[in-house]
């Protein structure tokens, strides 16, 4: 695709429809959006420039602009993004949603919560909870912003008992690439009427239309929440309780399972203590009730069916302090290992296939002689696989050579990838397509269903101008 460059003339009508404040071509600041939080260097792509609208009616002036004189316009969020999805691969403008941080309304009558899209995780998270609600979702990076979840349709772990974004998404305001502005649901529940392009808008990873406003559904807060720590004496006991668990009448809303080293790395991080560093395996699972002691009638029914798969122990946090350090903890297992790492997958498998994945990766680990750190939400069949150009050695990771990582990269990838598949799973499971995975669409589907979705974008976006070179 051949596009026209920013020029002269672009600029100065990008500057009076965002304000020249808010048209960034100064170089150095230019580094900040050529790349998401994906590892790989190579990933990394610069706009022409950087335009931050403040509302819908300039995203809309901004894409008719770019959409008449064939510019590729990049949507970014907050660039947590695991799949290169904002990095301006073909150049042109990057639009950030930063400037669109605003919570417009706080509906309790009707449990939702309407807002633009530049609003972080943390800010939502944080406004609601004083209003005395609750959102389940919880990515686990929390400067994430709302349009930027919705975009890529993000999990968590929390999605065992509560679902994925999509579940929560309620309605959101669109920018088209020609500059219309289109509304999808609104504050309902139910609504039947016709394809849901709503549906079709969330996990399209802003290649569809750019999102400016969404209607989150929200929940009274949890009433009790108690979080266990289990540690096994390898992944396959810890994983093989996991099916059981679900099977005991008792749905937590996480389930994690993380093994020892990178638990160690995080500690040192955070300068935080794990409850235990018994075993290899542990699994970190989230249960919340109506009250404290039906929470720990549940957490006791869980550590029964552990005990039955040889858990060492069962530790029990009871505690707002606790459960939010083993939270932390969890959560920065990808900060302590990414120097490292340098591919990150997120394959989803069913969950009665968690094992045999796993125990399956582990062999690949022993064959190639690479160090594949693997955890992530095993209530819902998501498996995070880092391919590391270091060794675990000691409590620290001792640097490899090129030479001793580099010539097996593709291939391992392409074997856990091919793995993943032959046992009915995805490419990936919450991070997106983006850029990185678009090469492994083709296993995944056929020509046929490439297709379809191809002439979905082609209706939406002629000229290809939206977040061109992403998914497809
Ligand atoms: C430490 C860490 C932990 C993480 N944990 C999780 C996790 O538990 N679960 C999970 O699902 N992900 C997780 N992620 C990945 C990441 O946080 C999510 O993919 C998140 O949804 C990205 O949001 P963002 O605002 O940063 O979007 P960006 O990275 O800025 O963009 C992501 C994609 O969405 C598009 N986009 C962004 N905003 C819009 C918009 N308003 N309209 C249209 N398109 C848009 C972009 O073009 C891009 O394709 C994690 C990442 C990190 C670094």
């Amino acid at each position: 695709m051949k596009y026209n460059k920013v020029d002269n003339e672009i600029l100065e009508r990008l500057r009076i429809i965002c304000g020249t404040e808010n048209v960034i071509t100064d170089k150095e600041k230019l580094i900040d959006y050529s790349h998401d939080e994906y590892p790989r260097q190579e990933i990394k792509s610069y706009p022409e420039v950087v335009v931050k609208p403040r509302n819908e009616q300039e995203v809309a002036e901004v894409l008719k602009l770019a959409n008449e004189n064939l510019i590729p316009v990049t949507p970014r969020g907050a660039a947590t993004g695991l799949a290169g999805g904002c990095v301006p691969v073909y150049g042109g403008i990057v639009l950030s949603l930063e400037n669109m941080n605003r919570i417009i309304e706080i509906d309790k009558q009707n449990f939702v919560v309407v807002t633009e899209s530049g609003v972080p995780l943390m800010k939502f998270f944080k406004e609601i909870e004083q209003q005395g609600l609750f959102f389940p979702p919880h990515p686990g990076d929390e400067s994430a912003m709302i349009g930027g979840v919705i975009a890529t349709n993000a999990g968590g772990s929390r999605a065992v008992k509560y679902g994925v974004i999509r579940n929560f998404v309620r309605g959101i305001e669109v920018v088209l690439p020609n500059g219309n502005i289109i509304q999808c649901g609104g504050k309902l529940i139910k609504n039947s009427a016709g394809y849901s392009l709503l549906n079709l808008f969330i996990g399209s990873e802003g290649t569809l239309g750019v999102i400016t406003k969404a209607t989150i559904a929200v929940v009274p807060p949890l009433a009790s929440v108690v979080t266990l720590v289990v540690p096994f004496e390898n992944i396959d006991s810890a994983i093989n309780a996991v099916p059981e668990i679900l099977r005991s009448n008792v749905l937590p809303m996480a389930i994690e399972f993380v093994e020892l080293e990178p638990i160690i790395l995080t500690e040192k991080l955070l300068n935080k203590s794990w409850p235990t560093k018994q075993g290899s395996a542990h699994l970190m699972i989230i249960i919340d009730a109506q009250d404290k002691d039906t929470a720990l009638s549940f957490a006791e029914k869980v550590a029964e069916v552990c005990e039955k798969y040889n858990a060492m122990e069962v530790f029990i946090a009871d505690t707002t302090d606790k459960q939010q350090t083993i939270l932390e903890i969890r959560s920065h297992l990808y900060e302590s290992i990414k120097n490292f790492t340098v591919e990150i997958l997120d394959i989803a498998v069913p969950i009665a296939k968690i094992a045999e994945f796993v125990n399956n990766i582990h062999e690949i680990e022993k064959k190639y002689g690479i160090w594949l750190p693997t955890y992530g939400h095993a209530g819902d069949g998501n498996v995070h696989i880092h391919y590391m150009k270091g060794k675990f050695v000691n409590g620290e990771i001792i640097q490899l050579k090129e030479s001793e990582w580099q010539p097996k990269l593709e291939e391992v990838i392409d074997k856990i990838i091919d793995l993943g598949l032959q046992l009915g799973g995805s490419i990936t499971g919450e991070h997106g397509v983006g850029l990185v995975k678009k090469k492994y669409m083709g296993k995944m589907y056929s020509a046929e269903y490439l297709s379809l979705l191809k002439s979905i974008k082609n209706v939406f976006d002629p000229k290809n101008i939206l977040n061109p070179g992403k998914i497809i």
